[in-house]
């Protein structure tokens, strides 16, 4: 399926929220794995965008500035990307904002749920290991990995913090239909994220109806859609293409990286779009 080199990865997460790398120490990851575009799509922060672009510019990778928010869409918990986010918008910031703020009210109704169910980790500590970036579940994977009650992120999100579990606090988000419009209001490119479930993120399902709500959300102002991600299998990224052809969305996609330690985590050049399709999202922004 991928008979092309892979030279650019549009989903990556730096410290700014729950990965763990600076935006230096992840460009620099992806210049020595041979990548020439990447974006850096941190959930509901545009914090690291200004560093990643100098550092860009100074170790010469093409770099788009990226975002990830998270929408609903009936019962469920829909991702959507925005490539070339506009930091300067006072409307979005003011959103994000609050959704930073929800996070940690949220996080720390998680720890006491975790606390009531035995699991003796402190909300300080997992703000320590957030060192101010967007608060989510892999810190709190993380403090209870400290405390050694699971061995691996993925296995926090399996027994204790998944959506399906005793621990799980939902977060606030924005409608899917709000979430894309006020990208498209910001001059960002919204792009559907990870459609399908998979086998790095139990727990995560794929989207039910996704072939009906394509054309609606193309309505709104989608431009692509996420292929070539994570760990998804020849025969999802061949389905998914069938859908992009159908609907005019543009293939895209990159490895989810997060440098957590999860155990099938791919690493940033091992998947993403060719670039010809990169192309098409660049021309879509001039
Ligand atoms: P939150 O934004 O706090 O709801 O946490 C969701 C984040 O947790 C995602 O962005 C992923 O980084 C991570 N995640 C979600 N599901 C899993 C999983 N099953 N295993 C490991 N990490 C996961
Ligand atoms: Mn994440
Ligand atoms: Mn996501
Ligand atoms: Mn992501």
């Amino acid at each position: 399926m991928t008979s092309y080199k892979v030279e650019a990865d549009l989903h990556l997460h730096t410290n700014h929220s729950d990965g763990t790398l600076t935006p230096k120490e992840l460009l620099v990851l992806c210049k020595k794995r041979n990548l020439k575009l990447v974006s850096i799509t941190d959930h509901d922060t545009t914090a690291g965008i200004s560093e990643a672009k100098q550092i860009a510019a100074d170790i010469e990778i093409d770099f788009i500035p990226g975002i990830e928010l998270g929408a609903y869409w009936e019962e469920s918990e829909i991702h959507i990307l925005g490539y070339y986010v506009n930091p300067d918008d006072s409307h979005l910031q003011k959103i994000l904002s609050d959704f930073r703020d929800n996070r940690i009210s949220r996080g720390a109704s998680i720890v006491k749920k975790l606390r009531e169910m035995g699991l003796n980790i402190s909300f300080e500590r997992v703000e320590e290991i957030s060192k101010g970036g967007s608060i989510g579940r892999p810190h709190i994977a993380q403090a209870l990995m400290e405390s050694g009650y699971i061995k691996t992120p993925k296995e926090a999100f399996d027994k204790f913090i998944g959506d399906r579990n005793e621990g799980f606090v939902p977060r606030k988000l924005l409608s899917l239909e709000d979430s894309i419009k006020l990208l498209t209001r910001n001059g960002a490119l919204p792009v559907l994220a990870h459609p399908l479930m998979s086998s790095a993120k139990s727990g995560r399902k794929g989207i039910l109806g996704l072939s009906k709500l394509l054309p609606i959300m193309k309505e709104w102002g989608l431009v692509g859609m996420e292929i070539y991600y994570g760990t998804y299998r020849n025969n999802q990224k061949r389905k998914l293409l069938d859908l992009a052809n159908e609907y005019s969305l543009i293939p895209c996609g990159g490895s989810d990286y997060h440098a957590v330690g999860n155990p099938i985590e791919p690493e940033p050049g091992d998947v993403g779009p060719p670039l010809y399709d990169v192309d098409r999202l660049i021309e879509l922004h001039e």
